[in-house]
């Protein structure tokens, strides 16, 4: 045996035991007669101490030790003069009696501590040795706590975890597919699932009613900042459900792990309708840790003589509270901030609703008190409040509005990251124009079911028929979404239709799909939850990076395999694959 302890569980109930420990040289200090090492694990820190004048070999022995050497040791416990009470072991070390070197270590490239001098190129090239680092392990572990009470959750709740194939079949609808050649079918390939979602239905099709995966899947997308070429869903499925079925079992669900994992009580999730969260925020994944809702203001600001908000489609704004005090370089670095491009606003309009009833606003020479008054009126807005007003074409104007409201959550220290607001965004638009192909794509995803009440508006105003299709949103995160399915042959190819495909099309690519829908497709639906993202909430990070145990870096590599590479000529050649530049 090398151990018969770890190094986080040794304490003062230990006295005078002889043990047995294992694990990395943190650090050592020679102090005089005295050697001291921390001896390091998973679990934590132990002390060992080496006397020169009791035994001197081996005291020399341990001072040629380097950090980061893999050393096994056996000793007594002893209780410590010097005490640390910042960790669970510091009552206690270890006086060595034996040393086992188990392994050399060269100096690493960066400090294994919590802060370490790394940088994020260099510990991702060395990241086995990043992830001995405690912030790191933390991450993982987290990860692991959730990944086992999602199970946990819905196993209790009869649901069955199926896995589903990775090599697949390419498919033009969502992102690009990563493709991988077939060396017995040349000229052929599989490619990468971006999701399980026609293997789940069909798993529904064959009677397993309640599946689930925590699985990866694959996007070939330009990275973002902060995206993954393979990240991980925590997939799920429901038959004989509607959408208030599957709202409630997920919302339940993330009330469990809320509670069990952070040990917070979450209020039933607010549900609002992508146009209500869209109409008051701006987005459809609002951040309602604060309110500080859009107010229209067309009826009381346009008609006089204001150029910009009477060629306005929209004129909207939010209410800074207790702002009416901001400087004129304050405003002006607001109005920087909404001419961004990425926030894409011309000016920006404000209002002060001074403390002694006054106003005093950027549009002065068009709009007397009077008019003011009316505005604030419609913010309820009190004395001392400040309106930022923008205006502009509908839907560019609400998406800069929302920017500015979460940069003001920002500035006014709204955005808490330790208070959790989750809510159901429902009833998304089925479909979406898009400029690039001059066709409808499907919003969330071509097997999403139409409202029934909007099923008619198929053919005549596609754009305005709603879907079953819902998001779950955390303090302004996407955090995952799913919708009620299609599970009727005849509507399934009206959908391919109004989505630009013909007949031959939709039958060569999904007729696997919609051929099992004629064998007795029960209604089903489900929903996907990013769980590398809901991780790095969980543990306060904006960076899935940080959770996720080797990850690959922005431009989609990994640093420390380096990968993607070229392949041989050979492998090439039994691929039946020419390299063209
Ligand atoms: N497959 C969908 C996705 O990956 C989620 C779902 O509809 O269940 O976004």
């Amino acid at each position: 045996m090398l151990r018969t302890h770890t190094c986080g569980e040794l304490n003062i109930n230990n006295i005078d035991e002889n043990i047995k420990l294992s694990g990395w040289i943190q650090k050592s200090r020679d102090l005089g007669g005295m050697t001291f090492i921390d001896l390091r694990d998973r679990y934590g820190i132990t002390q060992l101490v080496f006397n020169m004048e009791t035994d001197s070999e081996l005291c020399k022995k341990a001072r040629k030790l380097g950090r980061e050497f893999v050393i096994s040791v056996s000793g007594k416990v002893k209780e410590r003069s010097n005490k640390n009470r910042k960790i669970p072991t510091g009552e206690i070390e270890i006086i060595v009696e034996k040393l086992n070197i188990l392994n050399k270590s060269k100096i690493p490239p960066f400090t294994i501590e919590d802060k370490t001098d790394g940088g994020e190129e260099l510990r991702m090239k060395y990241r086995y040795l990043d992830l001995r680092r405690n912030p790191v392990r933390k991450n993982l572990e987290l990860r692991h706590k959730m990944a086992l009470e999602v199970r946990k959750y819905l196993d209790s709740q009869k649901f069955i975890e199926i896995e589903t194939p990775v090599l697949i079949k390419s498919t033009p609808e969502g992102a690009r597919d990563f493709v991988v050649p077939s060396r017995m079918n040349s000229g052929e390939f599989y490619a990468l699932p971006q999701s399980p979602q026609t293997f789940k239905q069909l798993l529904m099709i064959g009677g397993y009613d309640r599946y689930y995966q925590i699985v990866k899947c694959f996007r070939d997308e330009d990275l973002r900042a902060d995206r993954q070429p393979e990240f991980t869903q925590i997939d799920c499925e429901m038959a004989f459900v509607e959408q208030n079925d599957v709202l409630n079992t997920f919302e339940k669900m993330v009330k469990h792990l809320f509670k069990v994992v952070k040990n917070i009580e979450i209020d039933k999730l607010p549900r609002i309708s992508y146009h209500t969260a869209m109409k008051f925020y701006g987005s459809d994944k609002p951040d309602i840790r604060f309110d500080m809702k859009f107010v229209e203001l067309n009826d009381v600001a346009q008609q006089k003589g204001f150029k910009v908000f009477d060629d306005a489609e929209l004129v909207v704004g939010i209410k800074a509270s207790e702002c009416a005090d901001y400087s004129r370089k304050q405003l002006d670095k607001l109005t920087d901030f909404v001419r961004k491009p990425q926030v894409g606003a011309n000016g920006l309009v404000y209002v002060k609703f001074n403390l002694d009833g006054t106003f005093k606003s950027s549009v002065d020479k068009f709009f007397n008190e009077e008019d003011l008054k009316k505005w604030t009126e419609k913010f309820d807005a009190k004395p001392g409040d400040l309106l930022l007003i923008l205006a502009g074409e509908k839907e560019k104007t609400q998406k800069a509005l929302s920017e500015l409201r979460l940069e003001m959550g920002n500035r006014l220290d709204l955005r808490d990251p330790n208070k959790f607001c989750p809510l159901w965004v429902t009833d998304f638009p089925l479909l979406e124009w898009n400029e690039e192909s001059g066709r409808f794509h499907a919003m969330h995803h071509p097997f999403t079911s139409p409202k029934k009440e909007d099923i008619d508006m198929l053919e005549t105003e596609p754009e305005n028929v709603r879907a079953n299709a819902y998001d779950v949103v955390i303090n302004g995160v996407e955090i995952g979404g799913g919708s009620i399915r299609i599970h009727d042959r005849e509507l399934q190819k009206e959908m391919f239709t109004a989505l630009g495909f013909t007949e031959e099309e939709a039958q060569e690519q999904f007729g696997f799909l919609m051929n099992a829908f004629e064998y007795g497709a029960p209604p089903h639906g489900g929903i996907a939850l990013g769980f590398d993202r809901l991780v790095a909430l969980f543990g306060g990070s904006d960076s899935i990076r940080d959770y996720i145990a080797f990850p690959k870096n922005n431009a989609g590599r990994d640093v420390m395999i380096d990968s993607p590479s070229t392949i041989s000529a050979e492998q090439l050649k039994e691929l039946k694959l020419k390299v063209t530049e």
